[in-house]
């Protein structure tokens, strides 16, 4: 069958990767699939898949234009601000239709201890009175500003291996989730870690750290999630392929 539409799914989460798989057994659908690049070994999927930023909201258009793309679908992670704006824009600048996977926050249970905060500036001014040993489980982007808390010990995990300079006093560990429960405890006990920090990413894969928390009666410094970009969002990757299906029956 003569492929008839063409969509674009902005990749860098499970979701993201499962959705283009399903996506790409739609037969009059060709899938192209987007990663930023950031890990060394991105889960590909078996489909047309570009690697590295586009330049922009500009260089987003130009591509979403230039490929002849009739669907955007972003998938990228809750904390994927950037590229979120933009794809946004760039999808409204084009009426294009648009939609944004994003799995669900988690939610504070009773016998949690969060901190809510808005920043990982805010996450520091609460880590600074409160605690020595430190799990700090945000990814290796934002590490340098914990590095005006020379006082604290950080345990850091990450993917990728984080710049010497931006890391602050601690160990890393180099690994890819998901991660189970047995694992997250022994972790914090072994490394005696009095309060963690921690993005609020949803989905399952981290979560048994927050699970180990609970159980371990550790607080969490809970970062909350940027501001939510304007355009239709779903939670999971059949109400994503339920539009898509949709869209290509209106078309
Ligand atoms: P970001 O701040 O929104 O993106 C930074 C820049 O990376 C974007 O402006 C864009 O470059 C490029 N980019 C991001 N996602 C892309 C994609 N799917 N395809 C092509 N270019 C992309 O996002 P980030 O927090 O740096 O995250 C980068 C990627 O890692 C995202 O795809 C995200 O899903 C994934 N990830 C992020 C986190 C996290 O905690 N932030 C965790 C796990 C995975 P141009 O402006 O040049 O187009």
């Amino acid at each position: 069958m003569v492929k008839t539409k063409r969509v674009l799914i902005l990749g860098g989460t499970d979701q993201g990767w499962q959705l283009a798989a399903q996506a790409a057994t739609i037969p009059e659908l060709e899938v192209f699939f987007s990663l930023a690049g950031r890990t060394r070994q991105p889960m590909i999927p078996i489909i047309q898949t570009r690697i590295g930023g586009f330049g922009g909201m500009t260089g987003l258009r130009d591509y979403l234009q230039q490929e002849k793309i009739d669907f955007l679908i972003n998938a990228t992670h809750p904390f994927a601000s950037r590229i979120s704006q933009n794809a946004a824009i760039a999808a409204e600048s084009l009426m294009m239709p648009y939609l944004r996977l994003l799995r669900p926050a988690w939610q504070k249970s009773e016998q949690d201890n969060w901190i809510e905060v808005e920043s990982y500036e805010a996450a520091v001014s609460v880590l600074s009175p409160l605690a020595q040993r430190v799990f700090l489980s945000i990814g290796r982007q934002e590490l340098a500003i914990f590095s005006t808390l020379p006082d604290h010990w950080f345990l850091m995990r990450m993917v990728e291996p984080p710049s010497p300079a931006s890391c602050p006093q601690g160990k890393v560990i180099l690994e890819r989730g998901p991660f189970n429960l047995a694992q997250e405890r022994s972790l914090l006990k072994t490394y005696k870690i009095e309060v963690i920090v921690s993005k609020n990413s949803g989905g399952n894969a981290t979560y048994p750290k927050i699970l180990a928390a609970r159980e371990l009666g550790i607080p969490v410094i809970m970062v909350q999630r940027p501001e939510l970009e304007r355009g239709e969002t779903v939670a999971e990757i059949e109400e994503a392929m339920t539009w898509l299906k949709n869209k290509l029956e209106k078309d």
